[in-house]
């Protein structure tokens, strides 16, 4: 099935289809949900191979610049509710 959300380095691993390594494209991001919280995972839990370092602070450091002051609040630039501003940058 291609109409999924993005699973990023997960879409070639059928077993992950259940998502329980759920995967943020705003950050590029894989975490396992461990109680409320996310496990971060350097290395891909099924082929070992090392995942993308994680683009979180980028997104914060850029959403600053914009002058967002709080992005969990603000309404955000489309491109940064999703992967687009680190895959394709406005400019
Ligand atoms: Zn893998």
């Amino acid at each position: 099935m291609s109409a999924r959300k993005p699973a990023g380095h997960m879409d070639q691993h059928p077993q992950n289809d259940c998502d329980a390594i759920s995967y943020d494209p705003r950050f590029d991001e894989y975490a396992i949900p461990s109680g409320g919280a996310l496990q971060l995972l350097s290395y891909c839990a099924f082929c070992g191979d090392r995942l993308p370092e994680s683009k979180r602070e980028r997104w914060f450091d850029q959403l600053e610049a914009l002058g967002v002051k709080d992005p969990w609040r603000a309404e955000l630039p489309a491109e940064y509710r999703s992967d687009a501003w680190w895959k394709a940058p406005a400019e």
